[in-house]
């Protein structure tokens, strides 16, 4: 939906951005004039976020996110600019002024949605009311599943009858709506509400919503045992994660996702006070999946059940989430437990130490290629195990994990480290050799961008700074000052704004483009400097840039005359250029 400029800048100054941080970052603590706390967008344990409630931005030290709240709530809740606008909108109270241009589907996905919610609404009266659902209550007692975990997750059941279709058509909802929001099915010519005879899970977005549905059947002899919405406007199979809603405030003050295969799993993990348990749709996990769980800054702990199909999909899982650089172990379970299990024999406790205890993912494959080894290895099993485990190595990055891989491998192994480090090299070598070159700029891209890597030198830092503290000085420099392509954005970006219209640092940020994380660094280190009037200093920082290049000059031309022929002016003026230089410090 489109939003109008005004309505934008109506919110903007109804918000104040520590508000709308202390939502996401629990314990914020004033610090000077700015408040510091933990970064939601990675994992620290000394804080290195700012924000300025000044300036209206933030930002992080650690790993160099920064901007105004709409980026930060586009950040955090993983919405797209005009989601985000529609949010602050409502907690502001501003009323949202829409351009005609309306969201294509708008109207079709509220109608699905009034069809989502009516549904679920429903199907949870009957499963806590109707005498049709004994069977469901009776299983989901012997699965120990709550009553609270019940109400939480609305768990459903669908009889096998027409009151659902009945009730629906009094609320106006039309045959055709039904079938397209995926709740009722036509068999022979007859309208049946789908998933009939099953227990029900609503599945949710992160806001709450409910998009989809799973259902689950009472006798395992059905089959699918588990049958899921189709795609539609709102559910994607390869996005959405099952628990995200209800955990969403565990996942961000944790930083951490358990995730896990089933519904039913999430849900136990849940009522176990475990509550950034999350699973997939039935699905694998997709790259998708892993964008979605590396917005959310969190570390992964795999949790699947330990049949041979469970550690295959968590190898699988792993891999998909390694290249996303996302934090990602994989528990090892007791053989003949399910986590569900685990849970109700032993307790939270008991389950959380196999969490602390997961391996990495190199260490947890080269455990399951083991598998079943005794006794000393061969030399060719040795060099099957390491090419299989290379593979997944080469799915990070991160130089770091690779090199403590690959030495946890030459352990296990009993092979020496530089031979086995030389053999992953050649490896990789004769990969890189076959990828096309467009790939390969790719993977360079791919590298997270640590503040380390923002390029700019001291002395434009420094001056960058100090424009900062009044923008309207920016005009005193030149673009020649600027060597590093992102200072130049930076200074750039300083010349178009109003330093006396109010969130002109917002704005700032949305000018300069790619150079925002170098910007938004340089806007809390400027607001953090002390003294100095930002002109003065200015004039002296660009005084002495201006000498120092003439001495250079000068001690070039020295350089290159002889000794006899030298000009007693140049000597002159190379005394007096110095001079002003050590007067200038
Ligand atoms: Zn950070």
């Amino acid at each position: 939906m489109g939003v109008t400029g005004d309505t934008v800048e109506a919110i903007r100054l109804k918000l104040d951005i520590a508000d709308v941080v202390s939502d996401y970052v629990p314990n914020l603590q004033r610090s000077g004039k700015n408040l510091k706390g933990l970064c939601p967008f990675h994992n620290e344990k000394t804080p290195s976020f700012i924000v300025s409630p000044e300036r209206q931005t933030f930002h992080c030290f650690g790993c160099g996110e920064g901007g105004d709240a709409f980026s930060f709530v586009m950040k955090a809740e993983n919405l797209t600019f005009p989601e985000a606008i529609e949010k602050l909108a409502a907690k502001t109270g501003v009323p949202l002024v829409q351009t005609e241009k309306k969201d294509r589907n708008y109207e079709e996905k509220m109608g699905l949605k009034a069809i989502l919610d009516f549904a679920s609404s429903f199907y949870h009266s009957q499963l806590l009311l109707s005498s049709a659902a004994d069977p469901a209550r009776r299983y989901l007692a012997n699965r120990k599943v709550s009553k609270e975990s019940l109400e939480r997750f609305q768990l459903g059941f669908v009889p096998d009858s027409s009151v659902f279709l009945e009730e629906a058509r009094k609320k106006g909802f039309s045959e055709a709506r039904l079938l397209a929001a995926g709740v009722a099915v036509k068999i022979n010519g007859r309208l049946r509400p789908s998933f009939f005879g099953r227990i029900l899970f609503p599945i949710r977005d992160s806001k709450g919503g409910v998009v989809g549905f799973g259902g689950r059947v009472l006798n395992s002899e059905i089959q699918p045992k588990y049958l899921n919405s189709a795609e539609s406007l709102l559910f994607s199979k390869s996005r959405i994660l099952y628990g995200v809603f209800e955990g969403l405030s565990s996942i961000r003050s944790n930083r951490e996702i358990i995730l896990m295969e089933g519904y039913l799993d999430v849900l136990m993990a849940h009522q176990y006070g475990i509550e950034s348990a999350v699973a997939p749709l039935g699905t694998a996990i997709t790259s998708e999946h892993a964008k979605t769980i590396k917005r959310y800054g969190a570390k992964t702990v795999i949790a699947f059940d330990p049949d041979s199909a469970g550690r295959t999909a968590a190898l699988r899982s792993a891999e998909i989430l390694l290249p996303e650089d996302i934090d990602v172990r994989v528990a090892v379970l007791p053989q003949d437990k399910d986590p569900d299990e685990i849970l109700i024999e032993k307790g939270a406790a008991a389950f959380k130490t196999l969490l602390d205890k997961a391996l990495d993912p190199a260490a947890f494959k080269t455990e399951i290629l083991l598998s079943g080894e005794k006794g000393p290895l061969s030399s060719s099993k040795k060099s099957e195990v390491a090419h299989e485990v290379f593979a997944l190595i080469s799915k990070t990055s991160d130089e770091v994990l690779r090199s403590d891989w690959l030495r946890s491998l030459s352990q296990r192994l009993q092979i020496s480290e530089d031979s086995l480090r030389m053999e992953f090299k050649k490896e990789a070598d004769k990969k890189f050799r076959f990828r096309r070159p467009y790939e390969s700029s790719d993977r360079k891209g791919d590298l997270k961008t640590s503040p380390a890597k923002v390029e700019a030198s001291p002395f434009e830092r420094q001056v960058l700074c100090l424009m900062m503290k009044n923008p309207s000085l920016a005009s005193i420099a030149e673009e020649t000052h600027f060597r590093s392509p992102d200072a130049k954005a930076t200074w750039q970006a300083l010349l178009t704004v109003e330093p006396h219209v109010p969130g002109w640092p917002a704005r700032l940020l949305e000018n300069a483009g790619p150079a925002k994380p170098l910007a938004s660094e340089l806007l809390m280190i400027a607001d953090s400097m002390e003294g100095e009037d930002p002109q003065q200093e200015l004039n002296r920082i660009f005084t002495r840039r201006r000498l120092e290049e003439r001495l250079r000059e000068l001690e070039g031309r020295i350089h290159s005359q002889q000794e006899g022929e030298l000009h007693p002016d140049l000597r002159l003026e190379y005394q007096k250029v110095l001079c002003e230089l050590k007067g200038s410090r």
